[in-house]
Order: structure tokens, then C-alpha cells, then sequence
């Protein structure tokens, strides 16, 4: 069994958590916290030990909250430490695992250089295998990089150009717009994204751009990816209906928007409603000799965590990615083909 310890329990940290207790090969030693919120009340509820900073065990106490110990004891119990702390703060941290002698995963809000190596299952998880430390690609990202290395099966991708809707903030934040504009963000192209992707598909020649706008639930991406030869929209479809962690949505079954997608979540019963999938229009998808478009929309949410889990194995040593993709998938209930 990985004994892994998560640092930061918000948004992602919560999840992977969550996923951790799932997996056969994994268990929790607890979760850190720094202020008694909402969410550490959860934690406390649901039995999972929480771990604190010395500074802050006073407070704890005060809000009645039971604690395991201070942060540097769930460290020391762990296999493998997953960072998920706030954009910058991760790096921070870094050398507390290293002096600890931990491997540690860290997210995509950190700079690339903060690990060995960039990660994304379904492109390189041979990369990270026995790695110290590494890092789990942004949501963007994410889905960008899982499209590409699928469609990559189709035809050799030679260029991509995309643009990126973002959510202007996660359903919690209450301070994050906008509210009422569309931006452009950052104002310049090529947007980071592309910068990204090349961490893990080097030489890729990519351009993207992004404009941030005011909703919570979804970012949405629009790719026109080249590949080296002629192909079919029935060889597009083929291969994204038979890939796990992407699915199709169809205009037949009436779902045409994330909101509609994140319905389907929750009549799924999916925890928080969750879709680690990609889902990608399938009346968007098109080609014109050469060219493939379509756009597809991201749980920003929820979709690194399914890598953050495969990303787990691959630093403890386990060397087969596809059966830990396969782990993954079976014990999230992680599908492929269509949504509805
Ligand atoms: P979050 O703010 O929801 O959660 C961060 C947690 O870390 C909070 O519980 C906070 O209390 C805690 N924290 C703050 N300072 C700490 C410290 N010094 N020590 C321990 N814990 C501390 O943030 P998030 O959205 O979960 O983002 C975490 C990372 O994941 C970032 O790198 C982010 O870029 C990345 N990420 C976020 C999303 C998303 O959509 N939210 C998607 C993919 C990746």
C-alpha cells in the first residue's frame, strides 16, 4: 500500500483525497489544513485525520476540531506527498519534502521547474515513473494534452492552434470575477497553455489563446489541430469514443452546453459533481483534409485528479501506465464513449 499524505485540502486537495480512499493500492495518512473552515469540519466528518501548522493548533482547538498532529508528522508518515496548496505556495514547501527525503507531486499553479518532470497520463507517465517529483499539468492543460496525445493515434499533429474559454472562478470563490465581461487573459498570444503543453509534447508547434469569462462551471476549448496526412471524421470519432477519460456528448441527446453537461454530472449522482472526463461536442467535430476541429469542455474541477492519482503510482515505482490508468478508471467509475 502507498502511504500518501495531501497537503492543502481545498478544491483539488479535497478530491484527491477522496480518490485516494478509492484506490486498492493507496492509503490516506490524513490531509493538512491551516484554517478551521468548512472544509475541515468536513474532513473531521467524514474520518479523515487532519493534520495542522504549529502556528495555527490553537485555533483548531478552539473551534473544537479534533487534530492527528502538526503538519511535519503526517509528512513523515508518507510515501508520497501531494501537494495541493495554493498557485506558488507548493514551491514553498518543496524543500520540507526534500528534507524529509519525500517524493512529492505538485500542480499545475507551480512553475514547471519545480519538478523533474510535467505530467499527463495518457502522454507520458513512463516519464515520471520513479521520479522524486512531479508535476500535474494545470486543467487547461490537462485537456488539451489528453486530446492532442489521442488524436496524435489518429495522424502525426503537426500544428495546433486553440483558444480557451476560461471559468472566470471556481463555484466557491466568491471574490473572482468577472461578472458582467468577457477578457482576454492574458491580453498577449501566444497565452501560457501552449508554453505548457510544451513541458511534456516538447516540440509540438502550438499557439494558444484565452479569454477568461464569467462562469463557474467549465472552461471550453476550440482546436484546429494539423496532422501529417488526410483522415476522416469517422477515424476521429472512432478513436475519441474508445479512449477512457473523454467522452462524447451528441446535439441528439439535447445536451449542447456545460450547463446542461454539469446536469448530467449531477443526475449521475457523481461526488461533488464531478466529470473527470473531457466532453467533447460531437457535432463540433470536423475535418477538412489535413485539419480537425472541435471543441470540448473541462471540468476544471475535477480532471487533474484522475492524473494525480496515476501520477501517485508512477513516482512509487509502478511501471505499467496503462493498468494504472486502468486502476484509476475502474475505481472512479471513469467511462469512455458517450455522456448520455
Ligand atoms: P484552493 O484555494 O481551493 O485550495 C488550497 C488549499 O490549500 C486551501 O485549503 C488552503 O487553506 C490551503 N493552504 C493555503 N496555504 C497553505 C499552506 N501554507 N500550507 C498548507 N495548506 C495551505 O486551491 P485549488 O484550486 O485547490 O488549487 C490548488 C492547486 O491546484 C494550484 O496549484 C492550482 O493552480 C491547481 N489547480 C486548480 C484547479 C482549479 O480549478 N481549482 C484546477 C487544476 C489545478
Amino acid at each position: 500500500m502507498i502511504k500518501v499524505a495531501v497537503n492543502g485540502y481545498g478544491t483539488i486537495g479535497k478530491r484527491v483525497a477522496s480518490a485516494i480512499l478509492a484506490q486498492p493500492d493507496m492509503t490516506l495518512v490524513g490531509v493538512s489544513k491551516t484554517s478551521p473552515n468548512y472544509e475541515a469540519y468536513q474532513a473531521q466528518r467524514m474520518g479523515i485525520n487532519l493534520y495542522v501548522t504549529k502556528e495555527s493548533l490553537k485555533e483548531f482547538e478552539e473551534a473544537g476540531i479534533k487534530v492527528k498532529g502538526v503538519l511535519e508528522d503526517m509528512i513523515r508518515e508518507a510515501d508520497v506527498v501531494v501537494d495541493a496548496t495554493p498557485n506558488g505556495v507548493g514551491a514553498q514547501y518543496k524543500q520540507v519534502y526534500t528534507s524529509m527525503g519525500k517524493r512529492a507531486l505538485f500542480q499545475g499553479g507551480e512553475k514547471a521547474n519545480v519538478a523533474d518532470v510535467s505530467f499527463s497520463a495518457l502522454c507520458n507517465y513512463d516519464e515520471a515513473v520513479d521520479k522524486k517529483y512531479v508535476r500535474v499539468v494545470s486543467c487547461n492543460t490537462t485537456g488539451l494534452l489528453r486530446t492532442l496525445c489521442t488524436l496524435n493515434r489518429v495522424s502525426k499533429i503537426t500544428r495546433v492552434r486553440g483558444t480557451i474559454v476560461r471559468r472566470g472562478a471556481d463555484p466557491k470563490e466568491v471574490k473572482k470575477g468577472p461578472i458582467n465581461s468577457l477578457v482576454p487573459d492574458p491580453a498577449s498570444i501566444p497565452s501560457h497553455h501552449a508554453k505548457d503543453v510544451n513541458t511534456v509534447l516538447k516540440d509540438l508547434d502550438i499557439v494558444t489563446m484565452a479569454v477568461v469569462a464569467p462562469t463557474t462551471l467549465m472552461h471550453v476549448h476550440l482546436l484546429d489541430v494539423t496532422v501529417s496526412s488526410p483522415v476522416t471524421r469517422e477515424d476521429v470519432l472512432s478513436v475519441i469514443s474508445s479512449t477512457p477519460r473523454i467522452l462524447l456528448v451528441s446535439g441528439k441527446s439535447k445536451v449542447s452546453s456545460t450547463a446542461e453537461i454539469v446536469e448530467v454530472a449531477r443526475d449521475m449522482g457523481r461526488p461533488r459533481n464531478d466529470l473527470y472526463e473531457l466532453v467533447v461536442f460531437e457535432d463540433s467535430v470536423s475535418v477538412k483534409g489535413n485539419e480537425i476541429f472541435l471543441m470540448y469542455a473541462v471540468h476544471q474541477e475535477s480532471i487533474v485528479v484522475p492524473e494525480n492519482v496515476d501520477a501517485i503510482r508512477a513516482v512509487s515505482g509502478f511501471a505499467d501506465g496503462r493498468k494504472s490508468i486502468e486502476m484509476t478508471n475502474a475505481s472512479m467509475g471513469i467511462g469512455k464513449g458517450y455522456l448520455v
